[in-house]
């Protein structure tokens, strides 16, 4: 939002969202152009464009068909529905069905689920893909990954969103836990992969953890507010990432889009998130 003079800040109601810090993490003018001019898709992400629908038809469906048997539809009625769907659907669909976290047996399963806490005057969103609290207290975050590469460990760690996850559960969660406040060291959250069902990569929280990611997390944001106040968002001064961003014609960093079999997965958490990981769409179509 600009004001008279030209500078801009952010505007009050401002959402922030694993993906918008990690989009400014990535490169600072991609943040402003996605969530404050607001500026849509003015290329294609990744090549070839049709294998990369095909995979976020497919995780779509991933999730949905997750979603329906965590409500209650039975796994006949949802096999039935797969005849003739892609081998790698079916596949994945298996995998869940023998390799899915035991967790989930006795747990209380909130599919789906939204939560945001205040942090620096703003909101902190998250929209879990699983929530199960089981029946001694704990909790675990799933989050359901169907990228047909698993990025290292250690990326998964860097994630904005493996800090964002747990600290907004533990912040704002206690409707899950009898009203009292969550203890950080019951809850873990874990990426679970069809494609790699017996690789779950899974972290645990601890109240250390909270206490580092909340000062992170209110660093960046101020960082984040800094920047608005002094419209001060630099281009990423790698371009690696700019292969696959939306953005790269308006920036002058290429036209040709960058090909999914080249994609360094180790560059995956560096990359245009929303372009690259295809759960976000996945989670639209509900
Ligand atoms: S093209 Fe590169 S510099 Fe421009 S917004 Fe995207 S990542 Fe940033």
């Amino acid at each position: 939002m600009k004001d008279d003079g030209g500078t801009m800040s952010l505007p009050r109601e401002f959402q922030f969202s694993q993906s918008s810090l990690q989009d400014f993490e990535t490169c600072p003018r991609r943040f402003k152009l996605r969530y404050l001019d607001k500026l849509r898709w003015p290329a294609i992400e990744s090549e070839p464009v049709q294998e990369a629908e095909l995979l976020a038809r497919l995780g779509a469906d991933f999730h949905r068909l997750v979603h329906q048997h965590l409500v209650g539809v039975d796994v006949d009625t949802l096999t039935a529905t797969l005849e003739s769907a892609d081998a790698d659907l079916q596949n994945w669909w298996h995998n869940y069905l023998t390799h899915r976290p035991a967790d989930l047996s006795d747990a209380q399963i909130y599919p789906e689920l939204p939560l945001s806490t205040p942090l620096r005057n703003y909101r902190l969103f998250a929209r879990f893909d699983t929530l199960a609290v089981g029946a001694d207290g704990s909790f675990l975050i799933i989050d359901w990954k169907t990228s047909r590469r698993k990025p290292p460990r250690a990326a998964l760690e860097r994630r904005m969103q493996t800090r964002v996850y747990p600290f907004v559960l533990a912040a704002a969660g206690t409707a899950f836990n009898r009203g009292r406040s969550i203890d950080p060291a019951t809850i873990k959250m874990v990426y679970w992969y069809p494609q790699f069902p017996d690789e779950p990569e899974v972290f645990e929280h601890s109240t250390k953890l909270r206490q580092r990611d909340e000062q992170f997390l209110s660093e960046l944001i101020e960082r984040i507010k800094h920047s608005a106040g002094q419209n001060d968002f630099p281009l990423v001064e790698d371009s690696k990432p700019c292969k696959y961003c939306v953005y790269r014609s308006l920036c002058d960093r290429g036209h040709q889009a960058g090909s999914l079999e080249t994609l360094d997965e180790d560059l995956e958490e560096a990359l245009d998130v929303s372009a690259l990981d295809w759960d976000p769409i996945a989670e639209i179509q509900f």
